[in-house]
């Protein structure tokens, strides 16, 4: 289907290692796992997300339960799911609360490199927290897993969106100065000059660039308190040596964001070159029917820091099991069937080979599942108790076994696992 990928076996491991490093590093900063459902009503995302936005216009996967008439869609984001959860599972009266999610996400756009209707993000969402430290916090977080990741270069940009009465003074001078400009703005703009004018400075039409460049901005517009919040963060960002770019256009696609707003984009991706998004929606949770409760969360492109991952070639993930095991048919497949039980019992990772095959055509698969060790029981073994072990990588494993050698099996399991702990040191 367009704009759904399937995840081949080859590139799995890159996904499964990346999902590991974050689960880690989540872990690192207190945060705990929330699993809420891919499908909700819709109203919960007209709510959540804002009726004049990209995604509540054109993007979602809405549609109606046949059997009851419900009106369904498949999540284009996680924060408006994840805060219906923390309503209905009274999470914000114990707020504070530090959650994270990982998981698909719809929308219907215009598939092309980096942009897909089925894609995967990691979402992060810290309730009850009114910052400005956690936003900082966020944010440093953030710039410790692009080390981690060893990702190229990523920039960080922030602004400040100020609160409701803040937003509306900018608002209106905002819609003044683009009905002077009209003539300027695309069909996109003029329909949100006065439904959501603050959208117009997020465009991606460059035609739109010199009028959007000369609009009032923000920061001009934000009293003591929003200030205060904004200089807080920055100065938490310098104290931890991250570097920022204050853009006062960055507004962020959802409507419910006030104050701190942030991306990490990349140049390295083309046009598509914004990894991670967020910012914080202290009116979101009331509006949505909680007590009031501050909150700020991020989204990360999982599909577009795997791009970056496979451009700068610094991970390097062995796709292969340890051993893989031969036989001869017969009575030594048995026997294989069993020793490879072992080799598993001992915590190796194993593969049997299956069917009947000759020795140099297992021998060709042994090398190509990328296994450190061939097996081999043959039937001279299966006699003398024992296994015929070869090296099939280079490295410190194959100088532990540099011929094929013959193993007792009651040594098996453990010359395998100082072989591979010996390959794990890298020679001085
Ligand atoms: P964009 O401006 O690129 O459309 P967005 O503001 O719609 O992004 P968010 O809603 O903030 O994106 O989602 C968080 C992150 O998810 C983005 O920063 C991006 O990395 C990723 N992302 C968004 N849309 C897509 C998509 N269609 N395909 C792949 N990744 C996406
Ligand atoms: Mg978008």
């Amino acid at each position: 289907m367009r704009g759904m990928n399937d995840l081949l076996p080859a590139e799995a491991p890159l996904w499964e290692w990346f999902e590991a490093r974050i689960a880690d590093w989540l872990r690192s900063y207190g945060y705990q796992q929330i699993r809420t459902p891919i499908v909700e009503y819709t109203e919960l995302f007209v709510k959540g997300i804002g009726e004049v936005t990209d995604i509540v216009e054109k993007e979602m996967y809405s549609f109606e339960d046949r059997l009851n008439g419900e009106h369904l869609t498949l999540r284009p984001e996680f924060t408006a799911g994840v805060v219906r959860a923390a309503i209905e599972h009274n999470l914000t009266y114990d707020a504070p609360r530090r959650v994270w999610s990982m998981g698909p996400v719809f929308r219907h756009e215009r598939p092309q490199r980096g942009r897909y209707r089925q894609f995967h993000q990691v979402n992060v969402e810290a309730i009850g927290f009114a910052g400005p430290d956690i936003d900082a916090e966020l944010i440093v977080m953030l710039a410790r897993l692009w080390q981690i990741l060893q990702l190229p270069k990523v920039r960080l940009q922030i602004n400040c969106l100020g609160q409701a009465a803040e937003r509306a003074a900018h608002r209106a001078d905002l819609i003044a100065y683009f009905e002077r400009h009209e003539s300027a703005l695309d069909a996109d703009a003029k329909r949100r000059l006065h439904s959501n004018p603050l959208r117009i400075l997020d465009t991606k039409n460059p035609a739109l660039a010199e009028v959007v460049d000369g609009a009032p901005r923000i920061c001009a517009y934000l009293g003591e308190a929003s200030r205060a919040h904004f200089d807080g963060l920055q100065q938490l960002l310098t104290a931890a040596g991250v570097e920022f770019g204050v853009n006062p256009r960055l507004v962020r696609g959802l409507d419910y964001y006030n104050l701190t707003v942030f991306e990490w984009i990349t140049d390295a991706l083309g046009s598509q070159g914004t990894i991670c998004g967020g910012g914080r929606y202290d009116p979101l949770i009331e509006r949505m029917g909680g007590k009031p409760t501050p909150g700020i969360g991020f989204g990360m492109g999982i599909e577009r820091v795997i791009e970056l991952l496979k451009d700068g070639g610094q991970v390097d993930i062995a796709p292969g099991c340890d051993a893989y095991v031969l036989h001869q048919g017969g009575a030594t497949r048995t026997h294989a069937f069993l020793v490879a039980e072992r080799l598993r019992d001992a915590g190796l990772d194993v593969v049997l080979h299956a069917g009947d095959a000759s020795m140099k055509s297992q021998m060709k698969k042994a090398d190509a599942s990328g296994a450190e060790f061939a097996v081999i029981i043959g039937e001279a073994e299966l006699q003398a108790d024992s296994a015929a072990v070869k090296a099939l990588r280079s490295g410190a494993a194959e100088r532990a076994f540099a011929q094929q050698s013959s193993v007792p099996l009651a040594q098996l399991a453990d010359a395998l696992i100082e072989a591979l702990q010996a390959a794990e040191t890298p020679l001085q």
